[in-house]
């Protein structure tokens, strides 16, 4: 796993990298693809193996700058797309989409878009985009992301060549992270367990000490949660967002610095308006996974405490919580862990809908607040 080439980052789905890798090499790419696989399969991870392997002159060496910037989704002309509206796309974001696929890329000859969630593609954004699905321009590549092929709408699934990934088993996948961060098994599973199954958003985890700070800081929270006032409760979710906030201050750092350089070099504010697009999306991105591995954490560890009161220690994920989590455990109900981890629920399913954060963190923790100092 040291050669760094793209395709040995999705080892786990070996026959699909070979596939994809064969028709990069032999000129075979088709116009769009469709990945389907649930959370952890490696669908998001593959997409960028693609689109390394497309953009880089060496066919994702990954040792370039190229494919430094694949990686940290920050490369120009991939982009990266998530629904925006409540419902799922919207028809402006398709149409959008539309317009830039029909701008020509910025530092090469092609242009990848990788579509997360196509399954809440609906109807009307749907229609806005199957003629670019069908036949977008030569220079663009559209990988379209699912969790099932069922899920998506024929008339987008019909016109892409369909990639089927398998789940990849826990185990595989700890031992993976734990080859590739040096980190201990039970590290690996906890990392694992807050990424919900996600196997690159886990290695994020383990490899960001600012990340595993978060996660420390939102089991710190839940153990003092119970002897908390409204106020107290209130600062807990302020000091939540600043911790999942603090990893962006670097990217917005580097951001200015390179809009500051394009506009030197341009001398015009509309010149670095597609740049600022970019980086706003970029930032949105940053911002959710952040926020997913925050709240996946808290549900790993009321999950935890659920199994440990039924007496399934072995289906424990947080090993480095297991006293916290043991004591807990010992006076809550099964009905009170099953409310506390319906108001984690709540509170990634109102981020996924783009409720703003902050009311999402503060309405999840006055929730847990009720659960454990009451866990009858
Ligand atoms: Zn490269």
């Amino acid at each position: 796993m040291t050669s760094g080439c793209a395709w040995d980052r999705v080892a786990l789905q070996r026959p699909i990298a070979k596939r994809l890798k064969a028709a990069v090499e032999s000129g075979k790419v088709s116009h769009a693809y469709l990945f389907v696989g649930q959370p952890g399969s490696g669908t998001l991870l593959m997409a960028q193996a693609l689109a390394c392997a497309v953009l880089c002159e060496s066919g994702g060496c990954g040792a370039c700058p190229t494919c430094a910037r694949v990686w940290n989704w920050s490369h120009p002309d991939l982009v990266r797309l998530e629904p925006q509206g409540s419902a799922g796309y919207t028809v402006e974001q398709a149409r959008e989409l539309v317009h830039d696929v029909g701008l020509r890329p910025v530092a090469g000859a092609k242009k990848v878009y990788v579509i997360e969630d196509a399954d809440r593609l609906g109807a009307s954004a749907a229609n806005a985009l199957l003629k670019t699905i069908e036949e977008p321009p030569p220079s663009a590549l559209l990988v379209l992301l699912a969790r099932s092929y069922e899920s998506v709408l024929p008339t987008v699934a019909s016109r892409c060549q369909v990639v089927r990934f398998a789940p990849v088993p826990e185990p595989t996948a700890v031992a993976l992270l734990v080859e590739r961060t040096g980190a201990s098994p039970d590290q690996a599973r906890a990392a694992l367990a807050a990424a919900g199954g996600v196997l690159a958003r886990a290695e994020a985890l383990l490899r960001s000490p600012m990340l595993l700070a978060t996660r420390v800081l939102a089991f710190d929270i839940l153990k003092r949660l119970p002897y908390m006032d409204g106020h107290d409760v209130l600062l807990a979710a302020r000091d939540l967002l600043a911790a999942v906030r603090a990893p962006l201050e670097d990217v917005k750092a580097a951001q200015a610095a390179e809009i500051a350089e394009r506009r030197e070099y341009f001398g015009t504010d509309a010149s670095v308006k597609p740049l600022e697009e970019r980086h706003r999306r970029e930032l949105t991105a940053r911002e959710r996974e952040s926020v997913a591995l925050l709240l996946g954490s808290m549900a790993s560890w009321v999950r935890d405490a659920l199994a440990v009161g039924a007496g399934r220690e072995d289906l424990a994920a947080n090993a480095d919580e297991a006293d916290a989590i043991e004591e807990v455990a010992r006076v809550m109900s099964p009905a009170a862990a099953v409310r506390a981890v319906r108001a984690v629920e709540a509170a990634r399913e109102r981020v996924s809908y783009n409720v703003n954060p902050q009311v999402a963190i503060e309405a999840m923790l006055f929730d847990l607040q009720e659960v454990l100092k009451c866990p009858r």
